[in-house]
């Protein structure tokens, strides 16, 4: 996901998916002219702009290939807060029933769920998760937009004091991150997990994080012509793929530390790599699967089948981990476009 801040509404613009004769931009300047007008000058608790956290909020939005209408209620979602003096028909009459009802729908969530201490926080975790499952019947897009929020939150909780920034982090972690995970947002399911993980445990986050960014150079190299060996060995068995050298996420580096009892020496080489089959025919996955196992050594606990054994949430893959020749250990995931997306 892209962090540029602020984000300019032409940025915003030129995120949104083109369709011929399709008047989306209109209606997303037309929701940005409306939101600044209705803001006017406000600024939120973390001091910036509110226009400016509803670009954002649009943008990560847009970002997840989401129709016009959804990306102007994110530009709209706050619009309805008491410092504007408007309500729901004034939205419904600017921007017809569609709009005005999803904008209405954000207005009744509360802006905090209050009370979220550790004590009761699985009963509250429950609690909430219930009234999102809820929600999620009416309009998924509504739940879409408040998790873009949430991340937006999130990104510049810095400024906020640091007991909200805490509470906001721990929801983040028991709510919208599992939820984002179950709807398969993967995007937003890790950038909630980082963010939370950054605010709740920031001297671990900073450790790894900066032992992520020292060897990255290095990483970057080696990935790339793991990269190459591999799709040449692919291409010559005529397999269609596209390998990308996967991120690997602050806080499943923490996560994988904690579970393996590994340290950091141990797990800052850190490699992965994700192979997408062009080919729709989940058979390939093994073969390819047999071509990684013979130009790298497996490691042979390492290997998870998610395409017999699918996920709860319907992920399916293939992860196996190996080791080259000098050693280095590398995560491989493999799956078909059509189990990508
Ligand atoms: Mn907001």
């Amino acid at each position: 996901m892209t962090k540029t801040w602020p984000i300019t509404l032409s940025q915003l613009l030129e995120s949104l998916p083109r369709a011929p004769g399709d008047n989306g931009r209109e209606l997303v300047r037309k929701a940005y002219a409306f939101a600044a007008a209705a803001h006017e000058g406000q600024r939120r608790a973390s001091r910036e702009l509110f226009v400016e956290h509803d670009l954002a909020v649009a943008h990560i939005v847009s970002q997840l290939q989401v129709d016009a209408p959804t990306v102007a209620a994110a530009l709209l979602h706050d619009v309805l807060l008491p410092h504007t003096q408007l309500d729901e028909a004034a939205v419904r009459k600017a921007f017809g029933a569609e709009v005005g009802s999803l904008v209405a729908a954000l207005a009744k969530l509360a802006p905090y769920s209050e009370g979220l201490s550790t004590a009761s926080r699985e009963q509250t975790t429950e609690a909430v998760r219930r009234a999102l499952l809820t929600i999620i019947e009416g309009d998924a897009r509504v739940i879409l937009i408040r998790l873009a929020d949430r991340l937006q939150d999130l990104r510049k909780a810095g400024d906020l004091p640091r007991e909200e920034r805490e509470s906001l982090a721990l929801e983040a972690r028991e709510i919208q991150a599992p939820l984002a995970n179950r709807l398969g947002i993967w995007q937003l399911k890790w950038e909630l997990e980082d963010m939370s993980f950054r605010w709740l445990e920031p001297e671990q986050y900073r450790k790894i994080a900066s032992y992520v960014a020292e060897r990255r150079e290095e990483r970057d190299r080696w990935i790339q012509r793991a990269i190459q060996a591999l799709k040449r060995r692919l291409n010559e068995a005529g397999i269609q793929s596209e390998l990308t050298g996967r991120p690997k996420h602050m806080y499943s580096i923490y996560r994988k530390m904690q579970e393996k009892g590994l340290n950091f020496e141990q797990i800052y080489d850190l490699r992965a790599l994700r192979v997408i089959i062009e080919s729709d025919d989940p058979s390939l996955c093994y073969q390819a699967l047999g071509i990684v196992h013979q130009l790298w050594t497996p490691e042979a606990k390492a290997f998870d089948d998610y395409i017999a054994k699918p996920k709860g949430n319907g992920y399916r893959s293939l992860h196996t981990a190996v080791l080259d020749e000098q050693g280095q250990y590398l995560e491989v995931q493999i799956r078909t476009r059509a189990m990508h997306s």
